[in-house]
């Protein structure tokens, strides 16, 4: 169970829904990944977008995390945080020149250049301010990320990066460019990758580009794979962090690399995501000709997976063992039909004000909350403060 009965009685009179933050998990994951990661020389860089609530972010800082961000105001959030611009990168399809020049202006370590009109603009923008923007690549490598479509990323036909047909013509622009230096190569295939093998399949095409690039002439410093760590969405308490250890000794074995090049990584679910959950009231119960709900006072604008990509998070009572269950819809208050956690989920029978946790909910939850509905500002609560 996620509260012992001491917190319970703590939180029983919060008002709610709210996120829970579980800091003392954070910093084990933290403290785990980053172990793992210097052990083998590697940089890790929190991916910002994945969650962004302030003390969050201070903790990410304070053990030595760089920051990979997908927005100008991501930028300037992890610098106003202390985050060093030489271990920032930005990265994102759809960077506009007012977030270019912001980042050029802030010497950030790199751009992740995702199209080459982009090379072209960022070239363009660094000669006006007479500097020299560092990019990374983004290769679309063409490896199938054996996840959901909508956070697969790195097949042929996809918005993000360059296909590889279009290598040629992106290396010739890189070479002709006076105000950008490539200074590496950057993959990221998907999120929520549980199967090592695709990582291995990663390591191969990265391999693969990078040798690519330097028989023509071109030096790669840094290796970007991105990031895409799945967790255990099933079982958060049995599995409460991933295997870190095992995921950087598959890049440590099968990339192929000099002592010079350094190898970067940008995880963001794997950090984060099971020290939150979103704690909820059953407003009503409802039984239906064949089914039976709980009506919540959280819906999908705290968290939105569900409804945006039928994800799974595990769904507890916060106060009652699980004995006998009855087959519950959980539903949120949001006028929509997609607003719901989960259906025929198996819980003890559940009455009007019982609390209600949605496990693993640290990534991708706060930060896609919306006020759709008029509904109030998200409220969180961090377990040091109970
Ligand atoms: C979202 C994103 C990440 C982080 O992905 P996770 O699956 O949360 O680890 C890393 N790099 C880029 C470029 C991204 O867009």
């Amino acid at each position: 169970m996620l509260f012992t009965k001491d917190q319970q009685e703590k939180i029983k009179n919060l008002e709610t829904p709210f996120y829970y933050y579980d800091m003392g998990l954070l910093e084990r994951t933290l403290n785990s990944a980053k172990a793992a990661a210097d052990k083998r020389g590697f940089h890790v860089h929190y991916a910002l977008k994945a969650n962004f609530n302030d003390r969050v972010l201070d903790m990410i800082q304070s053990k030595g995390f760089g920051a990979d961000c997908v927005s100008g105001n991501e930028v300037q959030k992890s610098i106003d945080k202390g985050f060093a611009p030489e271990m920032i990168t930005f990265a994102g399809v759809g960077k506009s020149d007012k977030e270019i020049i912001a980042a050029l202006k802030h010497q950030i370590f790199a751009f992740n250049v995702e199209s080459i009109q982009e090379m072209e603009v960022i070239n363009e923008l660094a000669g006006q301010l007479g500097v020299v923007a560092q990019v990374s690549l983004r290769i679309n490598p063409n490896v199938d990320a054996h996840t959901h479509h909508y956070i697969t990323t790195g097949l042929d036909e996809n918005k993000f990066g360059v296909p590889t047909s279009e290598l040629e013509i992106a290396a010739s622009v890189i070479r002709q460019a006076q105000h950008v230096e490539l200074i590496g190569l950057h993959f990221h295939i998907g999120s929520q990758i549980t199967d090592m093998n695709v990582f291995k399949s990663l390591c191969v095409k990265v391999n693969e580009w990078k040798n690519w690039f330097e028989e023509r002439g071109t030096a790669i410093k840094v290796l970007n794979v991105g990031g895409g760590l799945g967790v255990d969405y099933q079982h958060p308490d049995e599995n409460s962090m991933p295997d870190f250890e095992a995921y950087f000794d598959i890049f440590d074995k099968f990339l192929e690399r000099t002592a010079q090049q350094e190898v970067h990584f940008e995880l963001g679910r794997a950090l984060v995501a099971q020290c939150g959950s979103l704690i909820s009231k059953v407003l009503y119960t409802k039984s239906g000709i064949k089914k039976n709900f709980l009506i919540l006072d959280a819906g999908m604008t705290e968290l939105m997976r569900p409804a945006l990509y039928q994800a799974y998070h595990k769904i507890e009572h916060v106060a009652k063992e699980v004995t006998t269950t009855i087959n519950y819809d959980v539903v949120g208050p949001i006028c929509e039909s997609s607003d719901c956690f989960g259906k025929e989920v198996p819980l003890p029978e559940s009455q009007r004000g019982d609390l209600i946790a949605i496990r693993t909910a640290g990534a991708y939850g706060e930060v896609m909350a919306s006020s759709y509905n008029l509904r109030d500002e998200i409220r969180y609560v961090y377990s040091d403060k109970l």
